[in-house]
């Protein structure tokens, strides 16, 4: 078995990561294990042949873990991946104040940055501490730009003003809501790529501007998925329960906490056979389907919400 060989017959576990990583990554092993042999591209012997194999599997490590990893995208509204390097235990890291997701093993570490729509295009930066006594590290993120569509509606005046006692309830519901999407309890989910909940066609219209009669609305925060009334609504991933409620915009809507500050959340259902503090697997069942809440039609509003800040869902999502 020579090294070519191992790569070809797998070729979609090379792709995933480029060929620079993997050459980066086998350099490394090579620093690590000073006593192995270069390796020669063809004709090798047997002893070299499963060292080959060996380093083409250390090599080809961070290939299977990105395939684990949401894409990365570092602009509003897009999820940062930033090594933190090896370790001998997971190190923290904050943005802002807010803890962020750290994932990996001691053989190196990345913090998956959620990066909000309302973060100017620049330079924003992590503040890591290691586990051991190290002094903390700062790491830079370059969020670049990105293009939201602007939707402007007309509508009548009575649609775009809530009446007092509804501004009340939303008000009382922000507070309370507020406190769900602070949820971090300190394990990470093992897999970072998640199931779509509902069958059914997706929108691109995460981060969609609405003004209506001229007042800017908040950016569309998720992604809706079209499916009728009734349409079961699974778990995209194992977790906690967080929160289960009717709210003004929302609806009937679950909040599950997945770990490390990745939560997600379900809107307008029709029905919620999930209870506050229930643990649930990936794709068990929470509910229907609906049209609760502020909504013309039903469907399901699906957010994912990563270090207090709602994200792309489609990144989570299996291509
Ligand atoms: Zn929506």
């Amino acid at each position: 078995m020579s090294r070519a060989v191992a790569s070809a017959s797998t070729p979609s576990r090379v792709r995933c990561c480029g060929a620079s990583t993997s050459l980066r990554r086998a350099t490394d092993n090579r620093l690590m294990h000073p006593a192995q042999p270069l390796l020669p591209p063809i004709a090798l012997s047997r002893r070299n042949a499963v060292l080959a194999c060996a380093t083409w599997l250390l090599a080809t490590a961070p290939c299977a873990r990105a395939e684990t990893l949401p894409d990365p995208r570092a602009a509003p509204g897009g999820v940062a991946l930033v090594e933190l390097g090896p370790a001998p235990l997971r190190p923290t890291a904050t943005l802002g104040g807010t803890p962020l997701l750290v994932t990996g093993d001691a053989s190196g570490w990345t913090a998956v940055v959620g990066i909000a729509l309302s973060t100017a295009p620049g330079r924003i930066e992590l503040l890591v501490r290691p586990a051991d006594t190290s002094p903390p590290q700062r790491k830079a993120i370059d969020v670049g730009r990105a293009t939201y569509a602007v939707q402007r509606l007309k509508v009548a005046p009575g649609k775009v003003d809530l009446s007092k006692d509804d501004q009340a309830r939303y008000e009382r519901e922000r507070t309370h809501l507020a406190g769900v999407i602070a949820t971090y309890s300190d394990e990470p989910p093992p897999d970072l790529r998640l199931l779509q909940p509902v069958a059914g066609r997706r929108s691109s219209s995460f981060g969609l501007k609405r003004v209506f009669n001229g007042q800017a609305r908040s950016p569309h925060g998720g992604m809706d998925i079209a499916a009728p009334t009734g349409t079961p609504v699974l778990a995209s991933a194992a977790g906690r329960v967080i929160d289960t409620g009717d709210y003004f915009f929302s609806g009937n809507t679950v909040w599950i906490d997945h770990g490390a500050g990745l939560l997600t959340m379900y809107c307008h259902l029709s029905e919620i056979t999930a209870r506050t503090g229930d643990i649930v697997t990936r794709g068990a069942r929470i509910g229907a389907v609906g049209a609760t809440g502020r909504v013309t039609g039903p469907h399901l509003h699906w957010s994912v919400s990563l270090n207090r800040t709602y994200v792309d869902p489609a990144l989570f999502l299996a291509h």
